[in-house]
């Protein structure tokens, strides 16, 4: 058993750039452990992860803000605090903020990840096949 007591005081918040877009500053609450990495991700307006996919899975729980997630398989949609998500093991996806407001989210990811093409603008903005966000 780990007891984490809030944030690691000997951790700084670390800016992400290779694999994302915009602005983005994570937390790290728990490096790596048997397979969990856990981090508090704090997204400026249009900033977001590059396309990816989890070994294992994904759980990202919203604590603030209001952002955007797509599967590849399907339309964005809006996710907001209080919402959860399950990304399957293997599943292509991108998580980010919303277009004019701040996201932050817990991500408890299994396994490493696997990082994939940037998100186009286009896909950001519209991200449906045909455009469509759903809430
Ligand atoms: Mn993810």
């Amino acid at each position: 058993m780990k007891i984490i007591h809030g944030r690691a005081a000997v951790s700084s918040t670390e800016r992400r750039s290779a694999t994302f877009t915009g602005e983005v500053w994570a937390d790290p609450i728990l490096a790596a452990t048997d397979g969990v990495t856990i981090n508090n991700v704090f997204f400026a307006p249009q900033a977001r992860t590059h396309w990816h996919t989890h070994e294992g899975g994904q759980v990202l729980m919203v604590i603030y803000g209001e952002g955007k997630i797509r599967a590849e398989a399907g339309d964005a949609q809006r996710i907001r605090p209080g919402d959860t998500v399950w990304i399957q093991p293997g599943e292509r996806h991108w998580h980010g903020a919303g277009e004019t407001t701040c996201m932050a989210h817990v991500a408890i990811s299994l396994g490493g990840p696997e990082w994939l093409e940037p998100v186009t603008d286009e896909e950001y903005r519209g991200s449906g096949a045909d455009g469509t966000i759903r809430d």
